[in-house]
């Protein structure tokens, strides 16, 4: 599965980062990596943390282009 974060709105709260530590990390002032392509064994973790983010910056998909549009 594929997910696309809104880098603009992400604001650093880390609810994806507690949730999913293999896909989202924080990196001091370069703020949030992730991985575009994660294993399937994650899916559930990956949409909890879409799901936490208080600004709805994560969005998951099959089908998720790299613009961020579905
Ligand atoms: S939870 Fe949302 S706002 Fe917080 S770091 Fe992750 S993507 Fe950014």
């Amino acid at each position: 599965m594929r997910i696309v974060v809104d880098l603009t709105r992400c604001q650093g709260y880390a609810q994806c980062v507690f949730l999913a530590p293999e896909v989202f990390q924080l990196h001091g002032e370069e703020g949030l990596l992730y991985a575009p392509a994660f294993p399937d064994d994650q899916a559930e973790h990956v949409c909890q943390a879409a799901a936490a983010c208080p600004v709805q910056a994560i969005l998951v998909g099959q089908e998720v282009n790299p613009d961020g549009r579905r």
